[in-house]
């Protein structure tokens, strides 16, 4: 729980009860620990009030069923999204559930979240997904929003095609799930940039061709060799801090896009007296994981595999060694930590 900047715990709560007909309570089953809610702990994320059990992560079992709810029974495990839908508002409408004007993103975010042994969830109709038969949480546990994230604000804002050159700066979780997906269409080369070593091994076995380590070597000339001086036909920022967006317009081709994933905290400088010409797409958004019915398709027919995002598993009753870990993921080597209630 959340407890205003720098403070957390975890401590006994009354359990959730339906509150709207369209809720459900789910008993957690399997969460996880997101960049976001570090950025909560530290106070970036003034929203949230102090009080909020964090987490917008998780796969579980449904408990209790409110009584507008139609597709849901007590029994049914369910993938909780990030992202909570009304399916009837202007922004539903058009699939952009995360600007859902009675939901978006609000589970640990502005109500109480999923990192606790039982969750009210809003919307449950709309928004959760069935886990198929077969399938076990830890397969479909990063379809709650990393996945969905790297694919559509990434890999599909970023319009990868056959033969293209992408290239993706941050190996962090979002970061491998880009390289990952962005092979679904058959680029010519991924090129995976970061800090960490370890981080870009991962990289490599999760589809990078090439690999940069940006404080040995300058990523603009890997980028330029690989391409005939061209530069990529793709950029996918998955950091967030400004001269990693700035980097990412230095690497990209006249023609080519850069799809911003990465959370900025500070504004970015825009070389536009270099780039007017260069006839570059940029985009930006929040992810509505309207795709993940087609990544769960992905992952059950086994043409992706997310599982080796997951780095430490941990049981909720540590769930403070976990942020722990998560915290310091370069010391610990971690990518995401998985959580399960025994
Ligand atoms: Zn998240
Ligand atoms: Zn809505």
């Amino acid at each position: 729980m959340y407890h205003g900047p720098g403070k957390k715990s975890w401590e006994t709560v009354p359990d959730p009860r339906v509150e709207q007909d369209t809720d459900v309570v789910v008993r957690i089953t399997t969460t996880t620990i997101c960049g976001t809610d570090l950025h909560i702990l530290k106070g970036d994320v003034p929203d949230t009030p102090a009080g909020t059990i964090l987490g917008h992560e998780a796969v579980g079992v449904v408990e209790e069923v409110g009584p507008g709810v139609r597709n849901l029974r007590k029994g049914d495990r369910v993938i909780i999204p990030a992202i909570t839908a009304c399916g009837t508002c202007d922004y539903c409408k058009r699939g952009m559930y995360s600007h859902c004007v009675k939901g978006g993103w609000i589970l640990g975010h502005t109500i109480n979240g999923l990192q606790a042994q039982y969750a009210r969830v809003p919307f449950a109709d709309t928004s959760l997904y069935k886990v198929p038969d077969g399938l076990r949480d830890e397969d479909v546990l990063f379809l709650t929003d990393i996945l969905p994230t790297a694919y559509e604000c990434g890999v599909l804002n970023g319009n990868v095609k056959p033969g293209d050159t992408v290239v993706v700066v941050g190996a962090g979780p979002v970061g491998l799930a880009a390289v990952m997906l962005s092979r679904l269409y058959s680029p010519a080369l991924v090129i995976a940039v970061d800090l960490d070593a370890r981080r870009l091994e991962r990289a490599r076995r999760l589809g990078a061709d090439v690999t940069v380590q940006n404080d040995r070597e300058d990523p603009v000339d890997v980028v330029r060799r690989h391409t005939k001086g061209r530069g990529a036909d793709v950029v996918i920022e998955a950091v967030g801090i400004p001269a990693t967006f700035e980097l990412c317009t230095e690497l990209v081709a006249p023609g080519g896009r850069i799809a911003n994933v990465g959370v900025h905290g500070k504004p970015v400088t825009l070389h536009l007296e270099k780039l007017w010409a260069h006839n570059i797409t940029i985009t930006t958004r929040l992810v509505d994981t309207e795709t993940i019915g087609q990544l769960l398709e992905l992952i059950a027919a086994r043409r992706i595999d997310p599982t080796p995002l997951a780095t430490h598993t941990f049981h909720m009753d540590d769930f403070m060694q976990a942020y722990e870990v998560f915290g310091n993921a370069a010391a610990h080597d971690a990518v995401k930590v998985v959580v399960k209630q025994g």
